[in-house]
């Protein structure tokens, strides 16, 4: 994204290590992404603009020279490779959970996903992971009902613009609000749990919440598999939100979603990076996660 910008490849890097330090990693099987294809990308963006992307990104990669494409979204020559990786890790990730390779995957991809809308990058956005690897289970993977589960700090746009109304989607998220990018409130489709939280909202109070409004939902729902934008931007050192949630936060919050996947989704979860700025926060709130999944 250019020098100083907080959507950094030390995002990964600092996954990497501290998985390593506290021997995590050893207990995680890995994969490799593949390319995405472009016929899965549109399940979830228009013909137009995975068109227009490939070819701005195609230009990019050929001379070297960033382009902006919002005032913090910039393309560099790695950024074609990195979102077809990105996208392709959602989908491979959910083939082998549907093949029932393994229960649940986790995808460290960067950029994130949940802003770019069906025809729009936007908020270091570009293709959107989790709504391309939901659309898939359901349109290639012969799924009926999934769920995605947004914790990201930021409200989804771009999941919420292109699941909005799709019946065998619920979209469940909490978000600060007022914050980047203002969406969400009121909800565009009735298959949205929209819960925006004030600035300085600390974890318990993000609990209750999900208690009180996710869970009964997705109960009633019963998603056949769940996935997860799951961005690490609302933690209390997190630079880019206000919000003060803790590593034992996201432990509660896996826990809950996994709760939900064992009962009627057998256990299937792909969850993919989105947010998550501060990079030991980030490190220690992603293995908190990856500790619930890997149980
Ligand atoms: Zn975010």
């Amino acid at each position: 994204m250019g020098r100083g910008h907080p959507e950094s490849p030390q995002r990964l890097g600092a996954i990497e290590d501290h998985l390593l330090a506290t021997g995590l990693g050893a207990t995680l099987t890995r994969r490799d992404a593949p390319l995405a294809d472009l016929k899965h990308v549109g399940f979830a963006h228009s013909a137009g603009y995975v068109n227009e992307l490939r070819d701005l990104l195609e230009e990019v990669a050929r001379n070297g020279t960033p382009r902006a494409l919002d005032p913090d979204t910039s393309a560099s020559a790695g950024t074609l490779n990195a979102v077809l990786r990105g996208a392709g890790a959602a989908v491979a990730a959910t083939q082998a959970v549907l093949a029932g390779e393994f229960d649940n995957a986790f995808c460290a991809v960067r950029p994130p996903g949940h802003h770019a809308t069906r025809g729009r990058a936007m908020g270091f956005c570009f293709f959107n992971n989790v709504a391309i690897a939901a659309r898939y289970a359901l349109d290639a993977g012969g799924l009926t009902r999934v769920a995605i589960v947004d914790f990201d700090v930021h409200h989804g746009n771009g999941t919420e613009d292109i699941v909005a109304n799709d019946e065998r989607i619920l979209m469940v998220s909490y978000f600060q609000h007022p914050l980047y990018p203002g969406s969400g409130v009121p909800p565009l489709g009735t298959n949205m749990v929209n819960l925006p939280v004030p600035p300085y909202t600390k974890g318990p109070a993000i609990r209750a919440l999900i208690d009180q409004h996710w869970m009964p939902r997705l109960e009633a729902f019963r998603p056949e598999m769940i996935f997860i934008s799951a961005g690490f931007d609302a933690h209390r050192e997190d630079g880019l939100g206000q919000l003060g949630l803790v590593e034992a936060d996201y432990e509660w919050i896996t826990q809950r979603i996994k709760d939900v996947a064992l009962k009627h989704a057998k256990g299937r979860i792909v969850s993919c990076l989105e947010g998550g700025y501060n990079l030991s926060a980030l490190a220690r709130s992603v293995a908190a996660h990856l500790r619930v999944l890997n149980a």
